[in-house]
């Protein structure tokens, strides 16, 4: 990887113990003005970061391997984006679209529809949070279509607001007691194969779906057809071969919006700008927010021309969806991808990433599976000899990860998942340093498990 400049330096130094006493500080003012149902997977407040470090406020430099999830893409302090940013703000902060339209609004759909699979004509909307996103994308294909039910999966994640709750597949933390939710949501089983039994293939499990739809539901009362093409909060779950194009293919011929939900995976994540394009799927629609504008809060729905402006004038929009500051961002954003080459990057810190990863798997029992993407890679841990999900030994490594300077998410239905979706922009050897840290930390307590 070619070097990257960085205003900060790119190392792990530790100051004190983590969390330190400022961030300790603040954790009591929060308790007492923060709703408790707002949960921090790391109890570290941030005074600053830029490519692979988050500075916390007692001074410790720590290598950021979750990225805000997934979102700093570009860094999260991209200059061009901070530029672009400021420029905007001291413009025109907001004008809302649907009252005085800009220009960026206009400039991000056009990139969108150059960026996104299919060669078709496409229309954007433009949103401020994923789900968000995935909510109208649901309300076009319904109207569309004139139909009501919506497929989903197991193992799902879709968002927190109603109808996006009744899409997302785990109870705890996301659903349990916040229902009752949104009527016409039909689940159905994912492609998961290493929990599946072995040697089913994605055409098989893509019949499987098909003959459940038909037979449940009803092809033609079917509106649309939401996944997303890696699972994410799921578990970083790659489907078999063959899944995703197979189940693309009966939508096509039933008249079903297949929605690919990419508010995760786009871009340049995966190292394509969207998972899609590996598969070679071309989505109905597709939703995105996430790594889109440098960290900024923006989100958008891209499909095609028919179904989205199939919708009256004014069915669609939202007081701030497409700020004018977020589409500046987004667009410093995705010129930082294109002039860095960031999809490039992410396959090479995949590349880099699996053969660590894997090298380490062969040698401990507690690793079930190393999977993943570009630079969305992932280890499902297990008890020792079976595929019995180990959460504990998640935890403790993630815990053991973050007292020695480096930030990692866990995720997975089982709570079993170590993801690694770092900055795109991270430097080769901090990335190192990274997998060193968690190459230690695993085998020594694989090794305690053992004994
Ligand atoms: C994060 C996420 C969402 C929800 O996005 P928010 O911006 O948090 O509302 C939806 N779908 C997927 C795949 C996600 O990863």
């Amino acid at each position: 990887m070619d070097a990257l400049r960085y205003r900060l330096p790119q190392e792990r130094t530790l100051r004190t113990p983590l969390p330190g006493p400022r961030s300790q500080a603040l954790t009591a003012r929060r308790r007492v003005a923060v709703a408790a149902g707002v949960g921090s997977s790391v109890p570290v407040y941030a005074a600053d970061a830029d490519g692979g470090v988050l500075v916390d406020v007692d001074g410790n430099s720590l290598i950021d391997m979750g990225a805000g999830i997934a979102v700093n893409s570009v860094g999260a302090s991209n200059p061009a984006v901070a530029q672009a940013v400021s420029e905007q703000a001291a413009h025109f902060a907001h004008t809302c679209f649907m009252v005085t339209p800009y220009e960026g609004y206009i400039e991000v759909a056009e990139a969108l529809a150059a960026l996104t699979p299919g060669t078709h004509d496409k229309r954007s909307v433009l949103f401020n949070s994923g789900a968000e996103a995935v909510e109208n994308a649901v309300k076009v294909a319904r109207l569309a279509t004139g139909r009501n039910a919506v497929v989903c999966f197991d193992h799902a994640y879709h968002g927190r607001t109603n109808l996006t709750m009744a899409l997302t597949a785990k109870a705890m933390p996301y659903k349990a007691n916040f229902g009752p939710f949104a009527p016409e949501i039909y689940r159905m089983p994912m492609s998961y194969p290493f929990r599946d039994e072995a040697g089913l293939g994605g055409g098989e499990s893509a019949r499987r779906v098909i003959s459940q739809i038909e037979k449940q539901i009803g092809a033609d009362t079917v509106a649309a057809m939401i996944i997303e093409p890696i699972q994410g909060e799921g578990g970083f779950i790659v489907p078999a071969a063959g899944f995703l194009p197979a189940l693309v293919e009966w939508a096509r011929s039933n008249g079903v919006v297949f929605i690919a939900d990419e508010v995760q995976t786009g871009f340049a994540r995966t190292g394509a700008w969207f998972a899609s394009e590996d598969e070679a799927i071309v989505p109905d629609i597709i939703t995105m927010a996430k790594g889109i504008a440098g960290g900024l809060p923006l989100a958008a729905i891209t499909g095609r021309a028919e179904l989205l402006d199939a919708v009256h004038p004014g069915g669609l929009g939202g007081t701030y969806g497409g700020n004018p500051i977020a589409c500046a961002a987004a667009l410093a954003a995705i010129e930082s991808m294109r002039q860095l080459d960031l999809p490039g990057r992410a396959r090479q810190i995949g590349e880099l990433a699996q053969r660590r990863l894997r090298a380490l798997a062969a040698e401990v029992d507690v690793i079930g599976e190393v999977r993943g993407r570009g630079a969305m890679q992932a280890m499902e841990f297990v008890r020792p000899g079976g595929v019995e999900p180990d959460p504990d030994i998640t935890k403790a490594i993630a815990a053991q990860a973050l007292e020695q300077g480096v930030i990692v998410l866990t995720c997975g239905t089982y709570g079993n998942v170590i993801r690694l979706v770092p900055p795109l922009v991270i430097g080769e050897e901090l990335l190192g340093e990274a997998l060193d840290v968690l190459d230690t930390i695993i085998r020594s307590l694989a090794g305690r498990n053992r004994g």
